[in-house]
């Protein structure tokens, strides 16, 4: 019996033409495997393959020729330098972040940015340009790579049998809520490991008529996955509209306490991933605060903590009114201090070297956007090279600059995030052997611990001469100005018998945080009282919570319904209950600390997650 299907005959030979836009698919197609050549790892290699090779079927069975949906690859030559790029300067591809970066850039912004480079990358797009343009002009002529025969019909029935597979999964397979995952969640290494938790819930499909393809192995394939990441983005972008739409019409209707006597300046820096006692002004052996030691105006505030460890989570609790029992839930309904300080006249800057847009920071990024001025400058990601703190020097002195007499400038720092050695230059590798030089470390091998330990505490010597730095330039611009440091949460590095790294846990060294207040002379002469509260309080128990309402304080910005009794820096402040993600809501202050992890364990029940 014969069978209908036949492959595709080959037209052989190739004529040149033909070839080259053969070749030009081929690379195309090549790009996941491009971070080899980098030493870079691929993740499941087959499984793109697998995936590439059904898309340019199915591709080839719907147009019939490559004439016909060569139009549709564009926007892959047009990627296909920035994804080069990317990988051999920050050693990964395009994100939602990047695409987020590119739709939130103005051209003015994008030219400042690329500077001279701009004509590099015009000559690029030029080139690349006429690269799509020349292999679509012999896509037309040619007629050897059509699919004509009986073959294509079987495919593209096969192909509607997915779609139709794929519908229903969609519709009929609408699976229940997962469980809000059990304590033993809080056990998680990378936290960038949770992300790949799949969205892609079990229908009740049954599991043998499912297609083998994920979402996530399509986005990572060439050239069609790109529509994927498409996608990705714009579901990211309607998240986001989502929560700007809830918490647009929000009003602190907040004034300043006296117009006359006012603080110029306001400076808030988000620290990342500093723990507590690994800084010498608190205690630690070495002397990881050579410079901060020597700050006379500086209040260090010895007991405050948060209640997640996670940047995304956090982040919102110390910006705005967030009560931390809700730091699990994304999205808040209210603004966050850069409106108050707004409405009272300051204008406002978000200054980050964190990345602007992604599944980590999305709910920080809409806080972010309420400023007058917003400026993301890292490119990289968290964890591969990425630019130093340092790189908010330049905008934090274009904004102390700025004729606006009064302003609130945030600095969100990449600080002591993983992987710690790129987070300080050469010069600041004080205790060695290091991270640094170490290429892919393991970061399961044991062995590793003294070396992570090193560049740990190297990057905290980095972050003490960023934080002076930054103190420096408030003291020479002669204003009358406060800062505040607060990081976001700790970081658990492999403690004794501890097999815990990095954040995400329930551990007291993620939970305790580093804080601290520093004011100008001037700044301490027209606020005396608020100066000897600060004081007063930097042994008191205090928690992220306790950010916003001092942040607010600082500037003597007042609005009605403000609680007075959760700023450090006034008479009014009280203890409060403070509640820790670990099993549930754990009381910190009535808890023990368990084991070499020091797992934070309630002494009663802890309160169960809303
Ligand atoms: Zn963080």
């Amino acid at each position: 019996m014969r069978l209908p299907v036949r492959l595709p005959r080959p037209a052989l030979p190739l004529r040149p033409a033909t070839l080259y836009l053969l070749l030009t698919y081929l690379a195309l197609s090549a790009m996941p495997f491009f971070p080899l050549l980098l030493g870079l790892p691929v993740t499941r290699p087959l499984q793109v393959l697998g995936v590439e090779a059904m898309a340019w079927i199915a591709a080839w069975a719907l147009f019939k020729r490559p004439a016909w949906f060569h139009p549709l690859l564009l926007p892959a030559f047009l990627a296909l330098p920035v994804e080069l790029y990317l990988y051999t300067y920050y050693g990964q591809g395009i994100s939602t972040h990047h695409l987020g970066i590119m739709a939130e850039t103005s051209p003015i912004e994008a030219m400042e940015f690329l500077g001279s480079k701009a004509w590099l990358l015009a000559a690029v797009l030029l080139g690349v340009l006429a690269w799509w343009g020349s292999s679509w002009r012999v896509a037309f002529h040619t007629r050897a790579l059509d699919w004509r025969d009986g073959s294509r019909w079987v495919v593209l029935g096969v192909l509607g049998l997915a779609l139709a597979l794929f519908v229903y999964e969609k519709q009929v397979g609408v699976a229940p809520q997962a469980k809000p995952a059990a304590a033993s969640a809080a056990r998680v290494h990378l936290v960038a490991a949770t992300a790949s938790a799949s969205a892609w819930s079990a229908p009740r499909l049954p599991g043998w008529a499912r297609l083998p393809v994920e979402l996530d192995g399509f986005a990572r394939s060439w050239p069609f996955g790109l529509m994927a990441r498409g996608v990705d983005f714009y579901k990211e972008r309607q998240y986001l509209a989502d929560l700007n739409r809830r918490s647009a019409a929000f009003r602190f209707d907040a004034r300043q306490g006296d117009p006359a006597n006012a603080p110029d300046v306001l400076v808030m820096v988000l620290g990342e991933s500093a723990r507590y006692d690994r800084w010498s002004i608190n205690g630690y052996a070495r002397e990881t605060n050579p410079l901060l030691a020597q700050e006379a105006n500086l209040v260090p505030l010895q007991d405050l903590i948060t209640s997640v460890s996670a940047t995304r989570l956090s982040v919102p609790v110390i910006i705005s009114r967030k009560p931390a029992m809700q730091s699990l839930k994304d999205g808040f309904t209210e603004k966050s201090f850069l409106t108050a300080y707004k409405e009272a006249g300051y204008k406002t800057y978000w200054l980050s070297n964190q990345i602007s847009f992604g599944k980590f920071d999305t709910p920080v990024s809409v806080f972010a956007k309420e400023a007058d001025t917003v400026e993301f400058l890292n490119l990289g990601g968290f964890t591969t090279r990425s630019n130093l703190d340092e790189v908010l020097f330049a905008p934090l002195a274009r904004a102390l600059q700025d004729p606006a007499p009064k302003k609130l400038i945030v600095l969100h720092t990449l600080g002591s995030h993983w992987n710690y050695a790129h987070r300080y230059p050469a010069r600041f590798d004080k205790w060695t052997p290091s991270l640094r030089g170490v290429d892919k470390p393991v970061v399961t091998d044991d062995a590793i611990e003294p070396l992570m330990s090193n560049s740990y505490d190297n990057s905290i010597l980095y972050t003490d001469w960023f934080l002076s730095q930054v103190l420096e330039r408030l003291k020479a611009s002669e204003k009358v100005a406060a800062l505040m440091y607060v990081a976001d949460h700790g970081q658990t590095l492999y403690d004794k018998s501890c097999d815990l790294a990095f954040h995400g846990h329930n551990t007291q060294y993620e939970f305790h945080v580093p804080a601290f207040v520093w004011y100008s002379d001037s700044y301490g002469a027209l606020f005396p009282a608020k100066v000897a509260r600060l004081k007063q309080h930097r042994k008191a128990r205090l928690s992220t919570e306790n950010v916003f309402h001092t942040l607010v304080d600082l500037g003597d910005i007042r609005y009605p319904g403000e609680r007075l009794e959760w700023s450090i820096a006034s008479a009014q402040w009280k203890r409060h209950k403070r509640y820790v993600d670990s099993y549930g809501w754990t009381d910190y202050d009535n808890a023990r600390m368990r084991g070499d992890c020091r797992e934070v364990i309630d002494k009663g029940t802890p309160l169960p997650r809303r």
